[in-house]
């Protein structure tokens, strides 16, 4: 028998966690500005009064705008892998929504083959586990072929 754990997100309502997963962000219908996370109550826009914010699935693709490469342990309440593993955050800017959203790079890529501009897509990884659940959160992958 293989032990199957749970795949629950590690964060909720923060992004959707079918097939084609997506983050979840808010859009004022008065300015049509985008937040990430999700803003419940007032448009953040100076400019703007709206105080209606539709709940959203943001752009599942968008092209990397800088990143960088973390070799030191985050403080807590960052669960850690243990020992622990360096990992590229990337800041990834989403076209439609004219913003930029930050997230971890999929484990395994080479940062040196990095670019700005490079195309990624939104993928779920795990986070961290436990001997019930395994944590996910969202990650960026890089688009395979994918021109700059
Ligand atoms: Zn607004």
């Amino acid at each position: 028998m293989v032990d199957v754990k749970e795949r629950v997100p590690a964060i909720d309502g923060w992004f959707t966690t079918g097939e084609l997963p997506a983050l979840l962000g808010s859009r004022c219908s008065a300015c049509g500005s985008y937040f990430f996370p999700r803003e419940e109550m007032l448009c953040r826009n100076p400019d703007c009064s709206g105080r209606e914010l539709q709940s959203v699935e943001l752009s599942r693709r968008g092209r990397i705008w800088s990143f960088t490469d973390n070799r030191y342990q985050p403080p807590p309440p960052y669960v850690a892998a243990d020992p622990f593993v360096p990992y590229v955050i990337v800041a990834v800017e989403l076209a439609a929504e004219r913003m930029v959203v930050l997230g971890q790079l999929v484990p395994g890529v080479d940062v040196t083959g990095l670019h700005a501009g490079d195309e990624v897509e939104l993928v779920l990884g795990t986070l961290y586990e436990d001997d019930d659940h395994e944590y996910l959160v969202w990650k960026w992958q890089p688009v395979a072929g994918a021109a700059r």
